[in-house]
């Protein structure tokens, strides 16, 4: 059985799907697709955008099962946690 590989030119990436190699390529350029409408600040990757669009919606979906406390940012929150 042959594969077809796409092979990133930029480093050592290969995948048999082109749509993740198109999804991929982006990291190496300076474009950033995923643009927020509120404050128009840009990212790479729709998770990122998701995640930066919680400070506009006030949505706090991380929750400290110790204290409470709720946070917008999961990076945020594992700090929050790494204190206690
Ligand atoms: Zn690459
Ligand atoms: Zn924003
Ligand atoms: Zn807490």
């Amino acid at each position: 059985m042959e594969f077809d590989f796409y092979c990133c030119s930029n480093c050592s990436y290969t995948t048999p799907y082109k749509g993740n190699l198109k999804a991929h390529v982006i990291i190496h350029s300076d474009v950033q697709p995923f643009v927020c409408n509120v404050c128009h600040k840009s990212f790479t990757q729709k998770i990122a955008l998701q995640n930066h669009f919680r400070v506009h919606s006030g949505e706090r979906p991380y929750k400290c099962d110790i204290c409470g406390k709720t946070f917008a940012q999961s990076s945020v929150y594992y700090q929050h946690k790494r204190l206690i």
